[in-house]
């Protein structure tokens, strides 16, 4: 590099000082790093290292001798080198006291299921072959007979998410024809899924009939027309209109439906197959009950109330699935072996009702009691106070989960956190914000919620098995 005009003389004995990068490669720490990263990669990071130490150089913002020693490079070379090799993705604790929390993956799984991804994604497997004739088979096949049989209909159907299985619906059933709804139930949960826009991206023609708060039958019957295709019910997931209202019930509107002619559909979004008050839960409609209910199809999500992985359920008539399957835009939603050898398993847990608070993660932190989060509570209380020190004070206190992903909104399950406030009685806003960052930052990152001045950890999802390696980390809380 030319010693440009103004540059001092400091400035030109650290450039030329700066070891090469042949000189830092041949080194024996340098050697390591190549047998663990790889030789590109640990040039590249001495590279870009150095170009960052002579700019910065030029810029004369204060780099000292040591600075650009070789020990020193290797020493940030070794951090980048870590710092690239951590998954962007990866495993978190969840205390946000939200157990199906959509930001942060939604259900765990079984251990059983996590076994059978791993044996399916291994190698190869008879995904779309037929064991028994040595022919191409369909994907489909390893769960659609079993996911009837448990729900109790005639044809089911999976794709990727429930927003996809709406979708699928509405384009296989409705396009180019309208779809009544109540205004009532035209929602938006999160991450931009609106009822109106599914429907038009889907080609179906939204008719909405009634208003917020109440819609009747006759409002329906109103609005049926030679360009109806078929009525639809979508649950309210994560709002509860209350007061004066009204709403159709879907015995209903199945009967106002069938006496047209027409499919009634609905997506129950959360859906359970299970009857959630068996664990002390509010009551959950099932798909079971929908389609009792004289629902043609309904539709629910795998990784919320079900406890799988994530994937869209379609279960009903026989007739309507198979259109569906025919859709094109099936293919383009269809499941991958990883999400079918979960759900395959979750439904082997489904056929044997009585351990199924146990067996499945998300029904068992549901179900958990509070005594039992107290007893959590108390084994870790006084590590975390160990390891905040004196500048927090850490205390016990009741509190209420939420299920999450929109189900039972208004439902709260008594619950027990960890709730850590700052001592000193300025700058506390800071002081808690720097602490959620540390929590954060730990080799498992820690995600609470910040409420009334203090950091709370519900310790709902922190169950005895992970509760070691919980507190195990938190000497490396690196509060700024
Ligand atoms: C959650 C939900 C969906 C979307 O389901 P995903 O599985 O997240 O795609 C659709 N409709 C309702 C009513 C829901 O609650």
């Amino acid at each position: 590099m030319p010693v440009g005009f103004g540059m001092t003389d400091t400035t030109g004995i650290l450039l030329s000082s700066i070891p090469s990068v042949d000189k830092l490669l041949r080194t024996a720490e340098a050697e390591t790093l190549i047998d663990a990263f790889g030789r590109q990669p640990v040039t590249d990071a001495v590279r870009s290292d150095l170009a960052h130490l002579r700019q910065s150089i030029a810029k004369n913002s204060g780099v000292t001798e040591k600075q650009i020693s070789g020990d020193s490079i290797l020493a940030r070379v070794t951090a980048t080198l870590e710092s690239n090799i951590t998954p962007s993705l990866r495993p978190v604790f969840n205390l946000t006291g939200t157990v199906l929390h959509t930001n942060l993956g939604r259900a765990p799984l079984p251990e059983e299921a996590v076994e059978a991804i791993a044996a399916v994604s291994r190698g190869a497997s008879n995904l779309e072959y037929n064991l028994e004739t040595g022919r191409r088979g369909d994907r489909d096949v390893h769960l659609e007979e079993k996911f009837a049989q448990l729900i109790g209909a005639e044809a089911v159907t999976i794709v990727n998410n429930n927003a996809a299985a709406v979708l699928l619906i509405l384009n296989a059933l409705a396009l180019r024809k309208e779809v009544i709804v109540s205004r009532g139930e035209l929602i938006e949960i999160g991450g931009a899924f609106r009822i109106p826009d599914i429907m038009s991206r889907a080609g179906a023609k939204l008719r909405e009939v009634g208003t917020t708060n109440r819609t009747h039958a006759r409002d329906f019957e109103e609005a049926i027309s030679s360009r109806t295709a078929l009525l639809m019910k979508v649950h309210t997931s994560n709002y509860e209109v209350q007061g004066f209202t009204a709403a159709v019930s879907e015995t209903e509107l199945a009967e106002i439906a069938h006496k047209n002619d027409l499919p009634f559909v609905i997506d129950l979004g959360s859906g359970t197959m299970t009857d959630l008050e068996q664990f002390g839960l509010p009551h959950e409609p099932t798909a079971q009950e929908a389609l009792a209910a004289g629902a043609d199809l309904v539709s629910f999500s795998g990784d919320k109330l079900l406890g799988g992985p994530q994937a869209g359920i379609i279960a009903g008539r026989a007739d309507l699935i198979a259109k569906i399957k025919k859709n094109p835009m099936k293919r383009a939603m269809r499941c991958d072996k990883m999400t079918i050898a979960a759900l395959e398993t979750i439904l082997r847990l489904y056929a044997d009702p009585d351990r199924l608070a146990e067996r499945i993660p998300a029904l068992r932190l549901l179900a958990r009691k509070r005594y039992s989060i107290k007893e959590t509570a108390k084994r870790i209380e006084t590590v975390l106070a160990a390891a905040l020190g004196e500048k927090f004070e850490v205390l016990q206190q009741d509190c209420q989960s939420q299920i999450g992903s929109g189900s039972l909104p208004t439902e709260r399950l008594d619950s027990i956190a960890l709730v850590v406030r700052p001592t000193a009685a300025k700058g506390i806003g800071t002081a808690l914000k720097r602490l959620a960052t540390a929590f954060r930052r730990l080799p498992v990152p820690v995600i609470g919620r910040i409420q009334d001045d203090a950091l709370w950890l519900d310790l709902r999802c922190l169950e005895s098995e992970i509760e070691d390696a919980f507190s195990g980390q938190l000497k490396n809380l690196a509060i700024k």
